[in-house]
């Protein structure tokens, strides 16, 4: 990828700043409709916001009290469209919001037709009416005193960085170059407009510089930086707000049904969810001063999930029960002076600043595709490139496959799954657990470094496999097996295997509750 840079001699169409969900999306767009794309991640792909989603491809029931049809409409569609283009990745999930009051079924059961109504024909599935004892049956940990019954609705549900790999591998077998750990340190301008970006290459030191017709800033919480590193006077259009996940093990939702809790103490929706054998609960929603690449919960965002969860669970989850916290930051583009950012719209915003560099902000995961293809129309008129039309619609993702068994454990690298299989077959070494508590062999290990970029014990543990997020403690102890194999992968010696394990314990440590 480094040597396709360094060999171009003329610009590229278009220069993507951001390896998350939404650089990873226009770079498929731009490529597959024909525009030579570079994209540049500072860190990991996906290290920012797009490995720390709530896992959920949603229309957004929240949005839908919040009165913003045209949102939950437009990612309704996508979520179907993921469903048909990642199958491998995306899955129907049930969900019940358990009544206690008399009138919380009539009341969400209304909302939820409407939901079901505005999803047409991509709906997963109907909603329904369940009595008390069917709620109990899909949900035996659920708080029963006072439960009258629920509503069962249906949603998608995804893992984050492994459909962000394959966004990056779809867009790298059109021919994109991507490249991780590669970091904009400045950008070019010619007659005052934004024509490339000086590029770090995080692991050398070395600097290098590359030319585009369009620079698109999708750097999510961080895009103000790169605004002001064109317009140092440039006004903040992001406002961060960070949401936290607490990870438990399966005992908490044994079943495969998710609870949502529709209203709560702060005016948010709670979720827990059936993850990876393991039970998600998630999120807030707390303005913060600024983005950093590993924010930390609060110890009230805790206490907040630990108790409302509590109301719900008739087993009370404690900070002992905690296997994993994770924290993203949502960039949620700027409302008034006088917006909460729980408010703030979820829509996405693309703006091109006077120096000619365009950012695209806010929007959610789920409707990653859509802002792509908006924001490539975008760069197509802003860079005079020859005209040409999205087609991403339909367009089926690296590792396509359908009809998986979800009980495979590799069922989550549709197609690639059997080509990992080989591995094992080949050296049965990779294909024991790296820890009993999680699924994970080292042939995924082996297969990161070879096929996914994988360059760390981070990238392996975090975003190719999702041992940090399930289980932090189980993660560190893989950690010596897991840099052994990729030294020998990446040609690392005794010494980096040591200084990699050190670097990945004490991260690991920033997601155990303890410390
Ligand atoms: C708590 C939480 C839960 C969520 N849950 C859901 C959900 O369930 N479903 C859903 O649809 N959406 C969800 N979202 C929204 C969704 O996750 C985000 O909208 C999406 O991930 C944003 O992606 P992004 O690419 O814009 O930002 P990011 O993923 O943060 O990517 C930006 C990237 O830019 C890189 N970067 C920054 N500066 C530079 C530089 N100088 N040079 C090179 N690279 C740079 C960063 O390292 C980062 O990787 C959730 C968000 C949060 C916070």
């Amino acid at each position: 990828m480094l040597d396709r840079i360094s060999s171009r001699r003329e610009p590229w169409d278009l220069i993507v700043i951001g390896g998350g969900a939404t650089g990873a999306g226009v770079a498929v767009d731009a490529v597959s409709r024909g525009y030579a794309v570079l994209l540049i991640e500072q860190h990991d792909f996906g290290k920012g916001t797009s490995s720390r989603s709530t896992k959920l491809v949603h229309g957004g029931v929240r949005y839908l009290q919040q009165g913003n049809i045209h949102l939950v409409m437009e990612a309704l569609r996508e979520r179907g469209r993921l469903l048909e283009n990642a199958p491998h990745l995306v899955h129907d999930l049930s969900f019940v919001v358990p009544a206690y009051r008399w009138w919380e079924a009539p009341f969400y059961g209304i909302g939820l037709k409407l939901y079901d109504w505005l999803a047409g024909r991509d709906r997963f599935g109907a909603s329904k009416y369940l009595p008390r004892r069917e709620v109990i049956r899909r949900l035996p940990t659920i708080r029963t005193e006072g439960l009258r019954g629920g509503i069962l609705y249906h949603d998608g549900q995804f893992d984050d960085s492994r459909l962000l790999l394959n966004l990056l591998q779809t867009a790298a077998e059109h021919g994109a170059v991507v490249v991780n750990y590669a970091r904009v340190v400045r950008l070019t301008s010619t007659n005052g407009k934004t024509a490339g970006v000086v590029v770090r290459d995080e692991e050398t030191g070395s600097e290098f510089t590359a030319m585009a017709r369009v620079v698109v800033n999708a750097t999510g919480a961080f895009g103000d930086a790169i605004r002001q590193m064109a317009d140092p006077a440039a006004t903040t259009m992001i406002a961060p707000s960070q949401g936290t996940h607490l990870v438990f093990d399966r005992s908490f939702l044994p079943g495969d049904t998710a609870i949502m809790v529709p209203h709560t103490s702060d005016e948010r929706v709670l979720f827990a969810i059936p993850w990876h054998g393991h039970t998600l609960v998630g999120t807030t929603d707390v303005a913060i001063p600024a983005a950093n690449l590993e924010p930390r919960a609060t110890s009230s965002e805790i206490d907040f999930i630990l108790e409302t969860a509590g109301r719900y669970l008739a087993k009370r989850p404690t900070r002992a029960d905690v296997l994993s916290v994770f924290v993203g930051i949502r960039p949620l583009a700027k409302g008034d002076a006088n917006s909460i950012t729980a408010a703030l719209s979820r829509d996405h915003t693309i703006r091109v600043d006077g120096t000619g560099l365009l950012t695209i902000a806010g929007g959610k995961w789920t409707t990653y595709r859509n802002m792509a293809e908006d924001c490539v129309d975008q760069a197509a008129k802003l860079g005079q490139l020859v005209r040409r039309h999205c087609v991403t619609k339909s367009l089926h993702l690296h590792g396509f496959h359908e009809g998986a068994d979800s009980a495979d454990p590799l069922a989550t690298y549709g197609a690639d799954a059997a080509a990992i299989r080989s591995l094992q077959d080949a050296d049965p070494s990779l294909a024991t657990r790296l820890h009993p508590s999680l699924p994970y062999s080292g042939a995924e290990i082996v297969w990161a470094a070879r096929h996914e970029m994988a360059r760390t014990v981070e990238d392996a543990l975090s975003r190719r496999t999702r041992a940090l997020f399930l289980n932090a403690k189980a993660a560190r102890a893989m950690a010596p097996r897991v840099a052994e194999l990729l030294a020998n992968e990446l040609g690392r010696d005794a010494a980096w295997q040591a200084e990699q394990v050190k670097a990945f314990c004490e991260l690991a440590r920033r997601y155990e509750l303890a410390d």
